[in-house]
């Protein structure tokens, strides 16, 4: 019997029933628990507010499965010897498309003019065409491209970068410290899917935000510290950068007495962009389950050097 243990007690209730169903779907038999001995445990379904930090005593473990995509509160843990795979689920990857083509879509077609106009202005400005708007979309993994991707089928020219060169069908893709200078020149909208690892820091800061359009947008879905919040504040004062629409912030809660919270051009929403849906992350967990189990290499292995 494969014994897997559950360690994110708060995430019982969505998973109770629809992972023991995607491992029967499977044909894998296994028992999902919540407690057991750490020596008869042969996998770990994981998240960061799990309290279970210490992976050493779990000598049979064959893989720590993650509930989520980001990983970097797990990823440094000296403990943590056994392969870690991190969460690809479509229903997180629709969320997150959702997020950020309804945003990119507030900002491309200027729709606070006319849901926030108390003074019943008559601004007939047209806005152009999404084939007129550059994008820019900062990562280009599994979230990363499927955004780029739908936005392409709006018709937005857009630029995509990531650490290793990438072929993404109609997507402009570049790589390297003078592919992100290329790919931020001139972008309107710069979407950051990036994880947060030591090099993703501060990606956007005062050097790079200054290389986009004059009144650019930057949405931030990723994660928190890949922007240098006062140099995105001082773009913001002087106009460099036209609104900033956070998802994600270095303390969350955003602290209420953050700028952020307070400035006119900046939109908060609360970590929010995308959620791991368990109808769908439950079949990702059992597949990976499944093949640990029949010796097939695991889906979304972790890379600890690069940390993502
Ligand atoms: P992923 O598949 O691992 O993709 C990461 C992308 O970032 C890859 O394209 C990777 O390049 C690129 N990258 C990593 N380090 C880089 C560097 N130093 N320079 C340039 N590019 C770099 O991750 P994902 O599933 O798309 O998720 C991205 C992030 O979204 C997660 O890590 C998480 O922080 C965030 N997230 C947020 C929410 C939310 O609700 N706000 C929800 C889920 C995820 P390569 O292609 O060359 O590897």
């Amino acid at each position: 019997m494969t014994t897997i243990l559950f360690a994110a007690p708060k995430l019982w209730d969505d998973y109770a029933k629809t992972l023991p169903k995607a491992l029967a779907d499977l044909g894998v038999t296994g028992e999902v628990v919540l407690e057991a001995a750490p020596e008869t445990v042969d996998y770990i379904v994981y998240a960061p507010s799990a309290p279970l930090q210490d992976f050493s005593p779990f000598t049979r473990c064959k893989a720590v499965l993650s509930l989520w995509a980001g990983v970097e509160r797990i990823v440094g843990n000296p403990t943590l010897t056994q392969p870690l795979c991190r969460m690809v689920d479509p229903g997180l990857t629709e969320g997150m498309v959702e997020w950020v083509v309804g945003h990119v879509l507030r900002h491309h077609l200027g729709m606070d003019r006319h849901i926030v106009n108390p003074g019943h202005v008559w601004d007939a400005t047209c806005p152009p065409l999404a084939r007129e708007r550059p994008v820019t979309m900062l990562g280009l993994g599994a979230l990363g491209t499927a955004c780029a991707q739908a936005l392409v089928a709006l018709n937005f020219p857009v630029t995509g970068w990531s650490r290793r060169p990438k072929d993404v069908a109609g997507v402009r893709c570049l790589s390297g410290g003078d592919g992100l200078r290329t790919a931020l020149s001139g972008a309107q909208i710069v979407v950051t899917l990036l994880p947060k690892t030591p090099e993703t820091e501060n990606t956007l800061n005062e050097e790079t935000l200054a290389l986009m359009a004059r009144g650019a947008v930057v949405l931030n879905p990723g994660r928190g510290p890949l922007i240098d919040d006062a140099a995105l504040l001082a773009a913001l004062d002087s106009g460099q950068i036209g609104h900033a629409t956070l998802d994600v912030f270095r303390t969350e809660p955003l602290p209420q007495n953050h700028p952020f919270w307070a400035h006119p051009r900046v939109t908060v929403t609360p970590h929010i962009a995308a959620d791991t849906r368990a109808s769908s992350a439950a079949r990702v967990i059992a597949e990976n389950i499944r093949r640990g189990q029949a010796k097939e290499p695991l889906l979304h292995l972790v890379d600890r050097r690069a940390g993502y």
